[in-house]
């Protein structure tokens, strides 16, 4: 009977492991052709600041529509195009899209907004990331200040001579650097304070579990400070809440991304929601 069941098992096991194989490399071939088949767009999610109530910008997030599946998440599919390289040509038309939307909308008079691009770790290995956000800059037409790459702590705590170079190689064409999910990596802050990031963006897990847990309050609460301290600006990710909205304010973080706001939105519908926004909402939103 027990080896009976025990077969059973070992024959489900196979079975799931072929079903996953089969579909990662069958996403593999999927995405091979999805940049050609425009398969790949961009949502925006706005970016509001607690200063002034108003949009500052929005971080354009990749999305991929399948025929058949629909949307699939970026969670399931991102690491795929990173483990091929095929990050490198996703992550370009992704540079492309954003900086083309954002000049598009300005003609259209959404004036003064900020676009942040994820940038992945094989995208800042390569030595000729400055070269390739130049081009697009050229291209489109789009002003430096109004582009911001969000890089992670992991990929500037590899060799931090060359890192260096590379950021002060970035930030000379007069775009800005944010550190995205902060507060996950192990940064040394004494290495921080030398880099030439613009701004920290507080992991959403620490937003999320400030509310209920003492110890990331206090997290969130030293970022904060940090930040500050350092001349950065601080933005908060995954903010669903008014209490955490409250909170953020409280502590003078600066700027609010989050469902709360809103979700991340197709270019139509963001453009939309910058029409309908108002500084007031802010203080709607907040506890009475
Ligand atoms: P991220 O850069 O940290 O982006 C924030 C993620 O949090 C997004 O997930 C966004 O939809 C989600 N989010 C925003 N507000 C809330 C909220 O209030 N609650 C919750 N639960 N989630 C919220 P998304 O779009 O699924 O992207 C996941 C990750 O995929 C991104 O994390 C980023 O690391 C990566 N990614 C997305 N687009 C790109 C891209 O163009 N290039 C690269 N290299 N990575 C990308
Ligand atoms: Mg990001
Ligand atoms: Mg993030
Ligand atoms: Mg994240």
């Amino acid at each position: 009977e027990a080896k009976k069941q025990g077969k059973n098992t070992v024959a489900f096991y196979t079975s799931e492991l072929n079903i996953q194989v089969e579909n990662r490399l069958s996403m593999e071939t999927r995405l091979h052709k999805a940049l050609s088949r425009g398969e790949f767009s961009l949502h925006y999610q706005p970016q509001i600041s607690l200063n002034t109530g108003s949009i500052i910008g929005m971080e354009a997030l990749l999305r991929w529509k399948t025929g058949s599946d629909g949307f699939v998440s970026p969670a399931q599919f991102i690491p795929v195009l990173e483990e091929t390289g095929l990050i490198l040509e996703v992550g370009e038309w992704v540079l492309h899209e954003a900086c083309n939307q954002s000049v598009a909308w300005e003609k259209n008079g959404l004036k003064d907004l900020r676009v942040s691009v994820n940038i992945s770790a094989l995208q800042f290995m390569r030595s000729d990331l400055d070269v390739t956000v130049q081009h697009v800059l050229q291209q489109s037409g789009l002003d430096p200040r109004k582009l911001c790459l969000e890089l992670t702590e992991s990929m500037i705590m590899i060799d931090s001579s060359r890192t260096m170079e590379k950021l002060e190689s970035l930030t000379s064409l007069g775009i800005t650097l944010s550190l995205d999910d902060f507060g996950t990596g192990y940064s040394s802050l004494e290495y921080l304070g030398r880099l030439p990031i613009h701004e920290l963006k507080i992991d959403q897990s620490f937003v999320r579990r400030m509310s209920n847990t003492k110890n990331d309050a206090a997290v969130v609460n030293t970022i904060i400070a940090m930040g500050h301290g350092l001349g950065m600006d601080l933005v908060a990710e995954g903010v669903e809440s008014k209490e955490q909205l409250d909170y953020l304010y409280e502590k003078q973080c600066g700027i609010i991304q989050g469902f709360l706001f809103s979700k991340p939105l197709p270019a139509t519908d963001f453009a939309v929601f910058c029409s309908e926004w108002g500084p007031e909402n802010v203080l709607l939103m907040m506890k009475q």
